[in-house]
């Protein structure tokens, strides 16, 4: 069982809305998770969800339930199948949609350090958001809090290896975009971590 396993010292991890996905497979016989990935998603673009996010239509994509007839820029999500692990909402709640053992199908195709298919090996992280709108200070509190809590579970994982989807996916995908504060979050979390 993981549980049993986890080092006595590891921080507490923050509360997790447990959403059922099917978005997922498993990794690689052996892998190891040594990444972090960090997403933003909002849908339509730039607007979000009010609680209970349950309702959104970003917890629908991920549990494939979303209806693409709704809205234009939906046609083009009609029978893709993603998740990443967890979506940070706006006001810093945390839904988790596949557990972080398993492979969720976020990152597409990707390259980190010379290996392809980050999928195999990362966690993937959404803040609901948008490439030039300043999250929210919840929602860094939340990541970071989580963050710490992997960072202590999968030590393969540090600080260096935690990157965007535009890292792995240039030209491709620029999320989480400008507006993150990368500087912040680092210095937020190395803050933790002493
Ligand atoms: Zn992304």
């Amino acid at each position: 069982m993981k549980f049993s396993t986890e080092p006595p010292d590891l921080p507490d991890c923050p509360p997790l809305v447990q959403r059922p996905s099917a978005h997922f497979d498993q990794r690689p016989e052996g892998e190891v998770i040594s990444l972090l990935v960090i997403h933003n998603i909002s849908l339509p673009a730039g607007s979000f969800a009010s609680a209970p996010q349950q309702d959104s239509y970003v917890d629908a994509l991920f549990c494939g339930k979303l209806d693409c007839q709704v809205h234009p820029d939906f046609h083009s999500l009609q029978g893709v199948r993603v998740a990443a692990h967890c979506v940070i909402w706006r006001d810093g709640s945390i839904f988790q949609y596949v557990p972080f053992a398993r492979r969720a199908w976020h990152a597409g195709q990707s390259t980190f350090a010379g290996r392809a298919n980050c999928n195999d090996f990362s966690i993937g992280i959404e803040l609901e958001g948008g490439d030039n709108i300043p999250y929210t200070e919840q929602q860094y509190h939340s990541l970071v809090a989580l963050s710490h809590y992997l960072l202590a579970r999968y030590k393969d994982i540090t600080p260096q290896r935690i990157v965007g989807h535009c890292d792995i996916a240039p030209g491709r995908k620029t999320d989480p975009g400008p507006a993150f504060d990368w500087p912040a979050y680092h210095a937020a979390l190395a803050s933790q971590r002493v």
